[in-house]
């Protein structure tokens, strides 16, 4: 019987290469390993070595490993490689094979999958195994391709783990988490003192909810009967085993959470209104992660949580003490606890935990609250881990969340308008459809209004609330798309809007016509406000008095979009056809109509990037760096806290149209 490893050793120099040379020792029983070298030879790509018949069998992967099963890789199978190789790393020198850099990127144990001979299987060519690793979990496949002898293609099978694009199970590096030793006493980490609010990038902070600190693990709450509904959403963790830190809550009749609600809850059995709000992770299948900074313990828990409004992940502010202050004060919390982001976690009262008392900010005045804790929808959020951006791996939880923060300057730009939506159920990339009407189904608390056309009537939605914002985006609508007029006066809109837009002409155009466009109307004395389309374009809004038309926008916007067009005629152009606009920048007027609609500012676009329409200054078009794919649901909120609403301007500053367009009359 020919050797395995004959290949191997006659393509080195053992003399040369520090990689290791055959043993003739052999081993048996136990638990087969698996083991992924990181090589940095000519071309990057990972060695894939599974234990089998006394040697790893290998496959090289250029592109490495995909969580998600529709990403099949390309895995080129390469000579047995020695047993004694499952620990080798190090570098190959320059002319030996394989020359360049070996580092273990993650190793464990493995199973096969229903297979009961190795070597049928690989003549079969299907593979199928289950491996636990740190990055590296669940079950993999490998089936060779007709192409070639050596092809095959390593995909993820579908299971627990399988689900968007990502190299690691956890999206988080395990190198420093220990096997989980046997269970030792579990004591909870606790805050050691308090202290005023303060702001500091080092820490972060989570706000703090009144009721019982238990841990969880699949099976349910630790000591205490597990509410059913808790329990079921315990159980769709996405993982084997998972030991989590948190807080059971109850809301009461105000929506608080609340102790004494808690108590009458678990003695009624109305379970209902209790959740299980979850902020750190201790364990995860047989890693102890104690060790790792809270931060990667708190990314890792929430990749593991279903979408359930049982069982939530608790969420934090980094840095900004004071700002989650004041929406605890706001939302009728007790405290925020602030906690050092780089910091492990450990058994009792610790330095790196501070509680921060709510009592000495102001409270609010007005008992209207908005913080995520005392939202209680009325409808139950679905899919929530659909991933809506598959480059950035930005999922519809992700968009919910980025709408629900931004909610207090996005809404008043919604209010009493009827709304069109533009579905994406499957996300950016998915079919999507355009939606008028408020069809039959409707919940009768998202308020719509009735809108004649033709002979009839057509409900159109209305984003009054941050509960229909929410509502709307579960059913997809990742952008909105508001009248310029609002109830009950359809027929006059408030603002004039030229809409500048590139299709595929340079955003440099379109930054150097918003120049020329705000430099021609402060020129009529108007004061124009500005933002980004969200795409690659921009909107000029120029907020009305009442009383004007639809047709009186038209015209304003038609005549400055004339002017523009004929004094920029190598970039900007009114053509209506798009085959006629020669790669120009078009400027769009005819927006300026009844029905028509146009996104408002903060509304996520379904591009790629998760970029937002955002508010300018217009001093922002002589930044260099100016680029709409600065502004996403990631940036924008941090933005909007620095600066506030920059589009307030397009619901208050209402002016007068008559002067500017006397004015204009003359410029043209
Ligand atoms: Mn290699």
């Amino acid at each position: 019987m020919p050797d395995p490893l004959d290949d191997y050793r006659r393509k080195r120099d053992f003399g040369r290469t520090p990689e290791p040379a055959p043993a003739p020792l052999r081993r048996d029983g136990g638990d087969l390993a698996f083991v992924v070298h990181r090589h940095e030879a000519r071309n990057l790509h990972y060695d894939l070595r599974l234990e089998q018949g006394g040697v790893l069998c290998s496959w090289a992967v250029p592109r490495g490993f995909s969580y998600d099963p529709a990403e099949k890789r390309l895995a080129v199978r390469t000579e047995d490689h020695p047993i004694e190789y499952e620990h080798f790393h190090g570098r190959i020198p320059k002319g030996q094979y394989g020359a360049g850099t070996m580092t273990i990127w993650d190793r464990g144990r493995y199973e096969l999958v229903k297979i009961e001979n190795w070597d049928e299987a690989i003549a079969r060519g299907e593979v199928k195994v289950r491996l636990y690793g740190r990055r590296l979990r669940g079950e993999w496949h490998l089936v060779r391709t007709k192409q070639a002898e050596n092809s095959w293609l390593l995909f993820k099978s579908r299971d627990l783990y399988s689900g968007h694009a990502r190299d690691s199970a956890l999206g988080v590096d395990l190198e420093g988490a220990p096997p989980a030793g046997p269970a030792d006493e579990l004591r909870p980490m606790c805050w050691q003192r308090e202290r005023a609010p303060f702001a500091d990038p080092a820490w972060v902070f989570e706000m703090e909810f009144a009721g019982q600190r238990l841990f969880a693990d699949k099976a349910g709450l630790l000591g205490v009967d597990t509410p059913p509904p808790i329990a079921e959403a315990l159980a769709e963790l996405a993982c084997e085993h998972a030991l989590l830190d948190g807080m059971l809550v109850a809301l009461d009749a105000r929506g608080q959470p609340s102790r004494s609600a808690l108590a009458a809850a678990l003695a009624s059995g109305e379970h209902d209104g209790t959740a299980y709000y979850a902020f750190d992770l201790l364990q995860w299948e047989d890693f102890d992660l104690r060790r790792l900074p809270l931060l990667d313990r708190k990314a890792a828990l929430r990749t593991l949580l279903p979408p359930d409004p049982h069982l939530l992940y608790v969420d934090h502010v980094a840095g900004n003490g004071p700002a989650l202050l004041q929406a605890i004060v706001d939302a009728g919390l007790p405290a925020a606890i602030g906690k050092r982001g780089a910091s492990a976690y450990v058994a009792g009262e610790s330095a790196d935990w501070l509680r921060v008392p709510a009592g000495d900010v102001a409270a609010p005045t007005d008992a209207t609250p908005t913080a995520p804790a005392r939202t209680r929808l009325r409808f139950k959020p679905t899919n929530l881990a659909k991933v809506y951006w598959p480059a950035e791996g930005f999922t519809k939880g992700d968009l919910l969340a980025y709408y629900q923060t931004i909610a207090d300057v996005l809404l008043p730009h919604l209010r009493d308008r009827p709304v069109h939506l533009n579905r994406f159920p499957d996300g950016i990339d998915g079919k999507s459809f355009y939606q008028r009407e408020a069809k039959a189904g409707t919940p009768d608390w998202v308020r719509t209004v009735d809108i004649p056309h033709d002979d009839t009537t057509v409900p159109h939605h209305v984003i009054d609330d941050a509960e229909t914002l929410l509502y709307c985006a579960n059913l997809g609508s990742i952008d909105l798309h508001p009248w310029l007029s609002r109830a009950p006066t359809f027929d006059a809109p408030d603002y004039a809007v030229l809409d500048i837009d590139p299709k595929d002409a340079p955003f440099a155009h379109v930054v150097r016509i918003a120049r020329a466009a705000g430099k021609l109307l402060r020129g009529i004395g108007i004061r124009p406000v500005l933002k980004t389309s969200g795409k690659n374009g921009m909107h000029v809004f120029v907020p009305l008095r009442p009383g004007y038309t639809y047709d009186h926008a038209r015209m304003f916007i038609e005549a400055v979009a004339r002017v523009l067009a004929r004094d920029l005629p190598d970039i900007a152009t009114i053509e209506r056809l798009p085959n006629q606009r020669e790669g120009k920048v078009y400027l769009d007027f005819l927006q300026n109509r009844r029905s028509q609609t146009i996104v408002p500012p903060y509304s996520v676009r379904p591009v790629r990037g998760a970029t937002v329409s955002t508010p300018l200054f217009w001093d922002e078009l002589e930044h260099a760096d100016l680029s709409p794919r600065n502004f996403t649901i990631q940036s924008v909120p941090a933005r909007v806290e620095a600066h506030g609403d920059l589009f307030r301007a397009a619901l208050e500053d209402r002016q007068d149209l008559l002067a500017a367009i006397d004015a204009l009359q003359d410029a043209l």
